[in-house]
């Protein structure tokens, strides 16, 4: 058989080349296979790079329509192939999906280089671009105009030929830096194992905790109990353990890890990565790196992060100082005869915790039965946006556990397909997330309706018990959901600026707004009922989990802004970094600090957010989003959490808009002026 009889054979049949038959076109996990993808990948790429090849030879000149327009149409088989086999990558992977993912990959990365350093296609956009005053654009199509341009222009489209090179260079090194450095943070980290085999040093730990170090301990050969500075371990070691010295010793070598000179030693690293970052920067016209980034915030610039930042520090130190001398004097009346230390802090605050709230998962998970939870949650955007859920058992899912609905509007008009996916299994990933297999989009006048997915992780039920959740999984049920009603609600011409397709320190405000329902006894009292007794939650059991939320709250504030101002240090340098990296940290940190320092420890060299993840200049989105989502619920707290027209204010303003505007102008649109963090200073209980 020749290769070309193979493709033949292999794109024949080939259901994601075809028009769906399914149900709202839903994706028919029933017929494909996985053999059908990677050939569909390489169809699908073929297919775009004609559509781009369309644009790029027009023999018209460019105009908004025929370039831009143009352009965001073009690729819809290739996100037709990509979201299903992506979605599936995460909720329902196999070796052979992992092994195509590892052989399409580097083929997607070229074929997507090939289109953004296209220069045919960037003179056109370009020539769009520099006519954008004369062309009456709307709003939304000078953001689609502005996001193509600058999706070229900031992958150097701009640059001589010399600079551009430079460019290539800067961006390759990037690449590699910051992979070694997450890689070195996992290395150093996995290779500490402290084996105990003395019981009596181990006082303190919960039974079942024991029985996992136990296991750790088996698991490499070895009898007794093993101690590591995986979360899982480390966390739980440093609340419950009774020895302080080993506390301090967990603590110092997690703290210390990739600077002590070793072989993951990240000390260079970290200037390195800062220094390419403002080279790159400078390359593009900018002064720094966070201005680079800060363009495609709402927050804009720096000076408004930092007003943030700044305005926070004021607002909780004073309460985390307060904080810091409660759980100091709780600490001396049970025999500390010292000064806490960060080894000693979650110990003792613990300890208190416990005291002054008794509120635990096990109190609270009768009243979450997954059902009830489930009627819940949907009820409450029926409440609040007269949506509605059915059901759909016609619709093919990737897994028998999967739940496909038909989300209606009030008028019974088609709004969306919902999958939900609940348990753990073998091949799906850790966390919860929302993700759509469909996006949506304008085509004229017809509306396309998005196919959105919500994946969680909670507890299956067993032959006796029902699936019961706790407080923390109630509250990211209601997140993923908030994220899949700004997905479902939208309604926008543009695939690219649709439903979540917002700024990245804009995206958690509807899911995060969602969270507040949860400890709202008007809104619990609809279906939090106890699976055993048929019990309505108390609201003493209510008061206690709000209150014990905002159990040294400030500290953690304090925390957040340390890693915000660490992180906007680094990537607001306007010279390149030569001096020492734990010095210019501690300076970077020095206000945020309620804890004793300890001298030669480090944040910077295991900060993988900031230097291999992607939130270079946005770990401040955490609590900028915090503040939004407490400021947009308190419009609900005054109008009535129910309240039909404040929904409604929402729903037009920012869940149906995605990216079509300035998050910032859809906000204030909503909310009548800019967001103050009043709202959030209340509801942690920091100001009456
Ligand atoms: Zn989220």
């Amino acid at each position: 058989m020749t290769a070309l009889s193979v493709t033949v054979t292999a794109l024949a049949g080939n259901p994601l080349l075809e028009t769906y038959k399914t149900p709202h076109q839903t994706i028919p996990f029933n017929e494909i296979k996985t053999e059908h993808y990677f050939p569909a990948f390489e169809e699908a790429m073929k297919q775009h790079s004609l559509e781009v090849d369309a644009i790029i030879t027009n023999p018209q000149s460019p105009t908004f329509e025929n370039t831009i327009v143009a352009l965001e149409s073009t690729g819809k088989l290739l996100n037709k192939v990509s979201s299903p086999f992506y979605n599936l990558l995460s909720s329902e992977t196999t070796d052979e999906l992992q092994a195509i993912a590892e052989k399409v990959s580097p083929i997607l990365t070229e074929h997507s280089n090939s289109i953004s350093l296209n220069e045919k296609l960037f003179a056109r956009v370009k020539a769009v671009y520099e006519q954008k005053d004369k062309l009456k654009l709307t709003a939304e199509q000078q953001m689609l105009l502005q996001n193509t341009y600058d999706g070229f222009a900031d992958n150097g489209a701009n640059l001589s030929e010399a600079d551009k090179a430079i460019y290539r260079e800067l961006s390759k090194d990037l690449n590699m830096l910051t992979l070694q450095y997450g890689q070195n943070v996992l290395k150093e980290t996995n290779q500490y194992n402290l084996l105990i085999t003395d019981k009596n040093l181990l006082t303190g730990l919960p039974a079942d905790f024991m029985d996992m170090l136990a296991a750790n301990a088996k698991n490499d050969g070895k009898v007794g109990w093993m101690l590591n500075l995986k979360t899982t371990t480390y966390v739980p070691f440093m609340k419950y353990a009774d020895n302080r010295d080993l506390r301090r010793e967990l603590y110092m070598v997690n703290s210390t890890r990739c600077m002590t000179g070793g072989e993951y030693d990240n000390r260079e690293i970290v200037s390195k990565i800062a220094n390419i970052r403002l080279k790159i920067a400078n390359l593009l016209g900018r002064k720094s790196y966070a201005d680079h980034i800060l363009k495609h915030r709402m927050a804009e610039n720096k000076q408004h992060v930092y007003d943030l930042l700044d305005k926070l520090l004021v607002a909780y130190k004073p309460a985390a100082e307060k904080e810091f001398a409660e759980v100091q004097e709780y600490a001396d009346n049970h025999g500390a005869y010292f000064k806490l230390q960060p080894w000693d802090w979650s110990y003792y605050s613990e300890k208190l915790k416990d005291e002054k709230y008794s509120v635990n998962d096990e109190m609270l998970k009768p009243y979450f039965e997954l059902e009830h939870v489930k009627k819940g949650v949907f009820g409450l955007a029926t409440r609040l946006y007269g949506i509605h859920f059915t059901k759909n058992h016609d619709i093919p899912v990737y897994n028998p556990e999967v739940d496909a609905y038909d989300v209606t509007d009030k008028n019974g008009k088609f709004l969306a397909i919902l999958y939900t996916d609940f348990h753990p299994r073998d091949g799906k990933r850790a966390g919860a997330w929302m993700n759509d297999f469909k996006a949506q989009w304008m085509d004229g006048k017809t509306d396309s309706r998005p196919q959105i997915t919500i994946v969680m992780n909670f507890t299956r039920p067993t032959s006796t018990k029902p699936a019961l959740l706790t407080f923390d999984e109630l509250t990211t049920l209601l997140h993923e959901f908030g994220h899949s009603l700004h997905g479902m609600l939208t309604k926008c011409n543009y695939q690219s600026l649709s439903g979540t397709n917002v700024y990245r320190d804009f995206v958690e405000l509807p899911s995060q707004v969602m969270e507040n329902w949860g400890s709202e006894k008007e809104f619990l009292d609809g279906f939090a009922i106890n699976y055993l007794t048929g019990e309505k939650i108390p609201a003493e059991l209510i008061r206690k989990i709000k209150a014990s939320e905002n159990f040294n709250i400030a500290y953690f504030c304090l925390r957040q802004l340390s890693f915000g101002y660490l992180d906007m240090a680094w990537h607001t340098l306007e010279k390149p970094f030569e001096g020492d990296v734990i010095d210019f940290e501690k300076e970077a940190m020095a206000t945020t600090q309620i804890l004793p320092v300890i001298p030669n420890t480090s944040m910077s060299t295991t900060f993988s957010h900031i230097f291999s993840g992607g939130y270079a200049a946005g770990y401040y989105s955490y609590k900028w989003a915090e503040v939004l989502d407490a400021d947009a619920f308190s419009v609900f707290s005054k109008n009535g959490i129910f309240d039909k027209k404040t929904a409604d204010s929402f729903r037009k303003n920012i869940l149906t808009k995605g990216g079509t505007e300035q998050p910032m102008v859809l906000y204030k649109r909503f909310r009548g002026q800019e967001p103050t963090i009043d709202a959030l200073l209340k509801r942690n209980g920091i100001k009456q």
